[in-house]
């Protein structure tokens, strides 16, 4: 059984009955969930209900070694998550057989996360647990829990490979939501190509957060990437501080807070607080007066920052940043920077305004989150600006607005977090915010697409053969894999299977297939990769070591001259080393930011399916892609300027793949040239505008699709332009593309035609990921070629 409903609908109570009432009829109980914190706090859960016959344990990464014998032995509710079950426990069943000859109930949790190529991976490890379980002679139920989803029963079904009943219906007491859609406005800075830049979402958040707070609303605003959210706890709190220092002083000058009431719709703080855009130009702070502090405000508002890893860096920034880049600080305030040992959240007891807004990220101890939950609900912090690791891990209740700084992927996750807001039943606020991109201009342009629509379905592909095959070699190292096994892995795994052993991976004998090799199995499938031995990270004066890349990452993020950042320090790197896995690198301030450019090749392997599209066609098909990083950019911070254009040594990557394109026939396209459009620049503009509209038809963002664009190219003969997936083997969003390809190319016309710059701009036909600089692009003909297919 699926049961998909909104937060804090009571999903954890639908499972946990039945699960306790497993154990306490001398069942066990597997319960799945995708991240450690989320497993560590029903743990906690479950050990509150101090029932002693129900024996609960963690076993992951984290578990120590001494306890995992234990663990197997003697638990009855293990938590665990797909990493471990692929990795430790399925290849080991057999020291676990008293667990799963007796294992009854199987929880699968937060399981709208398992999409893409990553939820491929884990329906195939769920496959493989049924037959590991069927060998122990147990035949357990699937409990599976989501976020609110189209057609969940079937997303279940293709997710577990069995028949599932789903539970939609959810009646737990809510009150209404006001949904605000918000643009925030051009500013007069100029990017790349002269383009107009809008003020970053990340700033309006900063603003509305401060403004909420100063209302005494509860107030959580999601950021999309940490250091994003660490900027807005930081730049709220600097603000609180600016009107906390102007009360202090010049109490008469400051106009009071005109309606303390949670109407932050209307956006209150003119008069209020000091603008934090060096340009002036922000319309919605009319205060003519900079403020003691705004001088010290780098926001150049040239980038989301935090988004491409490579915005401004914060230096000289003042006081609170260093603390907010300490875990556990943010709440301590600015008195206490480090902490003192053992009580480093010493929360203030005062109304000192700043400190109450924090920033909240992953990685946070449990202790440290019972204590932001509790300063929540208490009052004492009125603001919390987190990634969207609070979807997971944290229970906060008892909140009155949610801001959300740019589109959050799905409107699945929209709904999730808006539902973030409202205490025991009392009305709340939600704010969309919209950052410089084409989806999310076109989003809050069009309500329609978001207001009465159905959530997104969650897509998996359990058939796609790069998927699959490493999970037949795991389950062949299991238990020898029969022909009486083939329709538990579905209709590809024959074929794979011959594959696999032509291939010398698996060898089949009379019995079945057999894994003989020495190797792990399960090292074949890297479940949450891109691919490839991930690069490490390492600082080169120290040997600390940073963090880790994906290796196809590492040729744009980390290549020789990057400017690198992690956790809010700036780095740059000195030198990549593919074949060692190193990226060396050393603290730096530089004043640039890099962006790797690359050449992309792409030729059609094969075509699956194809209509006509107006004049032209539309395809869908196999495709090749070789991808080679050829030099990097240095852009001025604060400006945008170029600075010059740095070669790079770096290999080609090959990438097989799906794709959809279309074509347009040589007499369209001669009568395009003939009005003077720009055909290269045309091509090149829909495929970016195109690529950002996307994840609009299919749950992916658009990290996870690339695309090439030409006038002419080598296979169809033809202006074509593509838009692939960006894992092997293809993940589906190519395939929803064709499938709503009108839809799709509709929606992205309407937002190039609905923007207000006049030659193009990020919130439009500019790409952050472009490969080639932003060049050429042509708004006017991107239109007229959108016309050309769509009404011919
Ligand atoms: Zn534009
Ligand atoms: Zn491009």
């Amino acid at each position: 059984m699926i049961i998909s409903t909104g937060t804090a609908s009571g999903k954890s109570l639908a499972y946990l009955t039945p699960a306790i009432a497993s154990c306490l009829d001398g069942g066990t109980v597997l319960y799945l969930t995708p991240t450690k914190a989320l497993a560590a706090d029903q743990l906690r859960g479950i050990r509150d209900l101090r029932i002693t016959q129900v024996r609960a344990a963690c076993f992951d990464g984290d578990t120590p070694y001494e306890e995992r014998t234990w663990v197997r032995k003697h638990a009855n509710y293990v938590l665990t998550n797909p990493d471990m079950l692929h990795r430790g426990i399925l290849p080991r069943h057999a020291q676990w057989s008293a667990f799963f000859r007796r294992l009854s109930l199987v929880v699968v949790d937060e399981c709208h996360g398992y999409r893409g190529v990553f939820g491929s991976h884990v329906a195939q490890i769920l496959r493989r647990l049924r037959r590991v379980c069927a060998r122990y002679g147990t035949q357990p139920t699937f409990l599976l829990a989501s976020a609110t989803a189209s057609e969940p029963g079937t997303f279940a079904r293709r997710l577990t490979g069995l028949e599932m009943a789903e539970v939609t219906t959810d009646a737990s007491p809510k009150g209404s939501t006001t949904v605000a859609l918000w643009e925030p406005p051009l500013t007069e800075l100029r990017g790349e190509g002269g383009a107009p830049v809008r003020r970053t979402a990340t700033a309006e958040a900063a603003d509305l957060l401060a403004d909420l707070v100063l209302a005494d609303v509860r107030t959580l605003a999601f950021v999309r990437s940490r250091r994003g959210a660490e900027t807005v706890a930081l730049t709220a709190r600097a603000k609180l501080a600016d009107i906390a220092f102007s009360l202090s002083t010049h109490p008469s000058t400051v106009t009071p807070h005109p309606n303390p009431a949670p109407s932050a719709a209307t956006h209150p703080n003119s008069g209020l607080a000091p603008s934090d855009q060096p340009d002036g130009g922000d319309p919605l702070t009319s205060h003519p007066d900079p403020g003691p502090f705004a001088a010290d405000h780098p926001h150049s508002g040239l980038a989301d920052f935090g988004e491409s890893g490579a915005g401004e860096p914060h230096s000289g920034e003042r006081e609170p940043l260093v603390e907010v880049g300490e875990p556990l600080s943010g709440v301590g305030g600015a008195a206490s920077p480090q902490g003192e040992a053992g009580s480093a959240w010493a929360l203030p007891e005062g109304s000192d305004l700043p400190d109450k807004v924090a920033a909240y990220r992953a990685g946070y101890l449990a202790e440290d989150r019972r204590v932001l939950e509790k300063a929540l609900r208490s009052g004492t912090l009125m603001g919390l600006a987190t990634t969207n690791a609070l979807e997971l891990g944290v229970d906060v209740s008892g909140l009155d607005a949610v801001l959300i700084a740019g589109w959050p992927g799905t409107r699945a996750s929209l709904w999730q977090q808006a539902g973030r807001a409202g205490r025991d039943g009392q009305d709340a606020l939600a704010v969309l915010i919209a950052r410089d991109d084409p989806l999310d201009t076109y989003l809050v342009h069009h309500p329609e697409a978001l207001f009465g629509q159905p959530v997104e379905a969650i897509v998996l592909d359990p058939d796609n053969p790069y998927v699959l095959g490493p999970h037949l070699c795991a389950a062949a190292a299991e238990i020898p894999l029969t022909e009486d096994d083939l329709p538990t892995f579905g209709n590809a795994a024959a074929a794979v299977l011959d594959t696999l052993v032509t291939d010398g991976l698996l060898r089949r004998r009379p019995a079945g297939w057999f894994w003989t090799r020495r190797e792990r199995a399960t090292d074949l499938a890297d479940i949450r990769g891109g691919g490839g031995a991930p690069i490490q990270v390492v600082e080169s004066s120290t040997g600390r070591l940073l963090g880790s890349v994906d290796e196809p990452s590492a040729h744009t993020m980390v290549h020789t001259g990057a400017v690198y950042i992690h956790q809010g320090e700036t780095f740059l790197v000195e030198l990549l080393d593919l074949e060692a896995g190193v990226a060396l690198v050393s603290s730096a301030q530089p004043d640039y930011s890099t962006f790797a450019r690359d050449i992309t090749d792409i030729s059609v392997l094969s075509t699956l399916r194809s209509h006509a599209l107006g004049p032209g066609t539309l395809h869908f098909g196999e495709v090749e892609v070789t991808r080679q990083v050829v030099s990097y950019l240095k852009r001025r911070l604060q400006s945008g300027e170029t600075l010059g254009d740095e070669p790079l040594d770096l290999p080609p990557r090959t990438l097989r793949t799906r794709a959809v394109w279309w074509t347009l026939p040589a007499s369209e396209v001669a009568a395009l040239a003939e009005d003077g459009f720009d055909l290269g620049g045309a091509a090149h503009a829909a495929e970016h505008a195109a690529i950002g509209l996307l994840p609009l038809f299919a749950t992916c963002d658009r990290w996870d699709i690339g695309g090439v664009s030409t006038e002419l190219h080598a296979d169809t003969g033809l202006l074509t332009v593509f838009v692939y997936d960006g894992h092997e083997g293809g993940a589906g969003f190519a395939e929803r593309g064709y499938a709503r390809a009108t839809d799709w190319l509709t929606a992205t016309r309407q937002a190039i035609a609905s923007c207000e710059c006049e030659r193009g701009c990020p919130s439009c036909i500019q790409s952050p990921k472009c490969g080639n600089g932003n060049e050429p692009l042509d708004k006017r003909g991107a239109l007229r070629l959108l016309a050309t297919l769509l009404d011919p």
